[in-house]
């Protein structure tokens, strides 16, 4: 089984690391390739050769850097199908959920190509007789992004666009889990012909993180993981002078009013609470209806949970696909448990499905817990797995606190007929997204916000905060006098 390579210096190269892990399809248990766990040498090598590129990178003009991204994103769009297919075969995922992500990476490129555009400083001439004022934007050198297993293929692209875009050179150390699609996505940006050094791919898992959180020519990273370690990564890299921006998991809340239109409710709930098999950052994770909603939208979302096709991702028909590993399984399971101990009902049990033809794969059918209890262990963690749990109230009020009382602030969402709740909802609660009527995803020129413990730092990925993570700000004051 080959062993994947590296992608340094412009040349695809095999890592002197002696240890691997298996990359294995969530779907059928089949091992798919080998992974190398880098070590530090690689990435200094991969930061030295970025560092190096950079001297040049930096001066060609912006107009001449995005021509590499517009080949890039035609690129991307020829050969999508093959890439969401192998997101598909290593992360489980559905194929319309894979194509869906590579839209939102290319999304992203198109952005990224109006840099001439959005890199522009301020000028102000005459803040004093004869003297002028400006505010230029330079690009701050060798940046990095850790990414996490959900999307394969999309999160590296909140951020690589933008800092190719900026004139910074850059590093991506994939998920050990699903390396295969940025092996992808990197012979690709190879056919573009950019410069050697300006793009670099290092496998590998904690050992090689640590190296670039160390290292002292890396100047920002943007990391997307879990809660934990984007807190452990944000603070060592600030404490090491680096600019950080890790964003971090979540337990997204959607909150039903009993004026809601209740089939469309139901139907976006079941796509966002067991869609993407409920391992995505913006998942609907709890369900709080209010008043008279309970028993409407309990019901339908049971019938919706129970009626959910679940398989191989590859298959069309198929809405919910696998878990990532046999641990995530297994874990998740295990806090299913958890909460019929603390008193929850078990509504619609999904764990150990039979699904014909995959009987090795990670399944767990979409599961409902009711009456969970806010202060249960179940009720706090993240699951990132297909399981709802289902809480009632008397009021909005009452559902703005629960939302307000997470660790966590990624996303929330309200369903109502109801304007005036709709801006009490979206002025009050505490997180970085909100959709009303609808799940909230922001596509590509707005930030992808987060706070509390979904986000460590102050610039968010994608768009204009983007930009202005990967730029350093930098005021001149000017006086010429004419000499007679
Ligand atoms: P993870 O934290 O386990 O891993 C993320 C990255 O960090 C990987 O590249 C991994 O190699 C590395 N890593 C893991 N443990 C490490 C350690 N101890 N030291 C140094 N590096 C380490 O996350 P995951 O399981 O791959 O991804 C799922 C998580 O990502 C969930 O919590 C999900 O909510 C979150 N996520 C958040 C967003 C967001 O925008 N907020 C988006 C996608 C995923």
């Amino acid at each position: 089984m080959n062993i994947l390579p590296n992608y340094i210096n412009g040349k695809w190269q095999n890592s002197t690391a002696t240890e691997h892990l298996e990359v294995i399809n969530p779907a059928t248990a089949e091992l798919l390739a080998k992974v190398p766990l880098s070590l530090a040498s690689e990435v200094n090598q991969a930061a030295e050769v970025a560092a190096k590129a950079f001297i040049s990178w930096r001066r060609t003009p912006a107009t001449e850097r995005v021509q590499y991204l517009f080949i890039l994103k035609y690129l991307l769009e020829e050969y999508l199908e093959d890439i969401a297919r192998t997101i598909t075969l290593e992360c489980g995922k559905t194929l319309t959920e894979s194509r869906v992500e590579m839209r939102r990476a290319i999304e992203n490129v198109e952005i990224a190509c109006g840099i001439p555009m959005m890199m522009q400083g301020t000028n102000l001439e005459d803040i004093a007789g004869g003297i002028d004022e400006k505010m230029i934007r330079q690009p701050l050198g060798v940046c990095a992004a850790i990414c996490p297993f959900s999307f394969p293929g999309m999160i590296a692209f909140w951020f690589l666009p933008y800092a190719l875009a900026c004139g910074n050179t850059y590093i991506i150390k994939p998920s050990e889990k699903v390396p295969l699609t940025m092996q992808k996505i990197f012979q690709l940006l190879q056919q573009t012909g950019l410069p050697k050094g300006v793009v670099n791919l290092v496998n590998g898992s904690k050992e090689t993180v640590d190296a670039i959180v160390e290292h002292p020519q890396i100047q920002a990273i943007s990391f997307v993981g879990s809660s934990p370690v984007a807190k452990y990564i944000y603070s060592w890299g600030a404490a090491n002078g680096k600019r950080m921006q890790c964003q971090g998991g979540a337990k997204n809340p959607i909150v039903v009013l009993p004026d809601a239109d209740m089939a469309r409710t139901t139907r976006i709930a079941a796509d966002s609470a067991f869609g993407l098999a409920g391992q995505s950052c913006l998942n609907a994770s709890v369900a709080i209806t209010v008043g008279k909603a309970k028993e409407t939208f309990t019901q339908a979302i049971a019938e919706a949970a129970n009626k959910r096709i679940v398989g191989n991702g590859l298959d069309d028909k198929v809405q919910t696909g696998a878990v990532i590993d046999a641990g995530s399984k297994t874990r998740i399971e295990g806090l299913i448990e958890k909460g019929v101990s603390s008193g929850a009902k078990l509504l619609v049990d999904g764990r150990n499905p039979l699904i014909s033809g995959y009987e090795q794969g990670y399944f767990i059918r979409p599961t409902i817990l009711q009456d969970v209890d806010p202060l249960s262990e179940i009720a706090n963690t993240e699951i990132l797995g297909p399981v709802l749990s289902l809480m009632h109230v008397n009021n909005i009020d009452e559902a703005i606190s629960l939302v307000n009382n997470s660790q966590f602030g990624n996303m929330a969402c309200l369903f109502t007929a109801s304007g005036a709740a709709a801006r009490k909802f979206r002025y009050e609660a505490e997180t970085g997204n909100i959709g009303i009527n609808i799940a909230a995803s922001p596509i590509a020129f707005f930030p992808f916000s987060g706070c509390k413990k979904s986000f460590f730092g102050d610039l968010h990925g994608q768009g204009n905060q983007a930009v202005e993570f990967f730029t350093q700000t930098k005021v001149v004051v000017e006086q010429w006098t004419v000499s007679s």
